[in-house]
């Protein structure tokens, strides 16, 4: 029986410039979208027949964390058919009209609905691994056009690491990656509806919008002070009204050193841009005391990762079909 491990990296927005709604509810997404070293582990087994999942948790620190302060567990997304996982290996199954059977395990490292595209990663991992798993020899394109019903970001997170990313977050121009630069996580325990988030930003009389082009320069430029100035998120202000805490926690993140902070997708999570190790070593650890500090309720989780320096754009361009 074949067995396939598969890494699935979280992501952030670098930029997130939300235009019109259209006229399937969707909205138009100009964003910049950045992978992180941060990763769920997600193991495929053949079986003869049938689906199944496991979640199990992971070790950030052995997933792409230099640093991590949890003090809550992390919840655990479902093990059934409401996995995203779940459903990717089921519509590449239909796609392909095969009725093949796999037991997915997967290794959570990467906070729960969060806006670091956990679920996401977690689909993207399980088309890629089951493309080889099954000798299927799909390409990106294929694997991306069953991807995207299992959700708008699930086709970035085939390919990985930087890209421009547009339309409702299917059309994907992959870039060069900026080096690792270390980037700080702080996760609150509270999840935030996107849906309620993208509701909130179509009753605002003028909605807030990001320049994208300007971040897509910093980052040829490789210059992190000007990527640093050009984070935006336009569903940032939604959010802060909704959870009223992400205020306190940017002010502490820029008191610790941050050179910019800013919301992930839509949400919860913040991220806070540092110079290099020493410098994201040292604010993890102000952070981290910041954190101790505070009354016991609504207390984050902290992570020290890296950006994702290289993309799988080999793994396709070589072809995927295995003997
Ligand atoms: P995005 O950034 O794409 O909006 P997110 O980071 O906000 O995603 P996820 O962690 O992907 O959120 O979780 C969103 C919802 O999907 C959660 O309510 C969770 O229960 C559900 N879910 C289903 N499968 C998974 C999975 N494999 N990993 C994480 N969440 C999952």
């Amino acid at each position: 029986m074949g067995r396939i491990v598969e890494s699935a990296h979280a992501k952030i927005n670098l930029v997130l410039d939300v235009g019109p709604v259209r006229s399937d509810g969707y909205h138009w997404i100009h964003t910049v979208m950045q992978s992180l070293e941060l990763r769920d582990i997600v193991i495929m087994e053949e079986r003869p027949a049938g689906i199944s999942i496991e979640c199990l948790p992971g070790d950030p620190t052995r997933q792409g964390a230099m640093f991590c302060l949890e003090l809550e567990p992390c919840s655990m997304p479902p093990s059934n058919a409401e996995n995203l996982a779940w459903k990717a290996a089921d519509l590449l199954r239909q796609a392909v009209g095969i009725q093949r059977g796999v037991s997915i395990t997967i290794r959570k490292a990467i906070p729960l609905a969060a806006g670091l595209a956990g679920g996401s990663a977690d689909a993207a991992a399980v088309l890629r691994g089951l493309n080889r798993l099954w000798n299927l020899g799909l390409d990106l394109a294929e694997l991306a056009a069953v991807g995207v019903k299992v959700g708008a970001d699930v086709p970035f997170c085939l390919l990985e690491g930087t890209a421009e990313v547009t339309g409702i977050g299917e059309k994907i121009r992959p870039v060069d990656s900026p080096p690792p630069w270390p980037v700080l996580l702080l996760k609150l325990p509270v999840s935030v509806s996107t849906k309620s988030c993208y509701e909130a930003y179509d009753k605002l009389a003028s909605p807030p919008r990001v320049n994208a082009p300007a971040m897509l320069e910093a980052l040829a430029n490789c210059d992190l002070a000007a990527a640093a100035r050009r984070l935006g998120n336009s569903l940032e202000a939604v959010t802060f009204q909704q959870v009223p805490e992400l205020a306190f926690w940017r002010q502490a993140m820029e008191q610790a050193g941050c050179l910019g902070v800013l919301m992930s997708g839509s949400g919860p999570t913040l991220f806070g841009l540092v110079r290099d190790e020493e410098h994201g070593h040292a604010a993890f650890q102000r952070l981290a005391h910041r954190i101790k500090q505070e009354p016991p309720a609504m207390l984050p989780n902290l992570y020290l990762t890296r950006f994702l320096s290289s993309n799988r754009q080999d793994q396709f361009e070589g072809g995927t079909r295995h003997a």
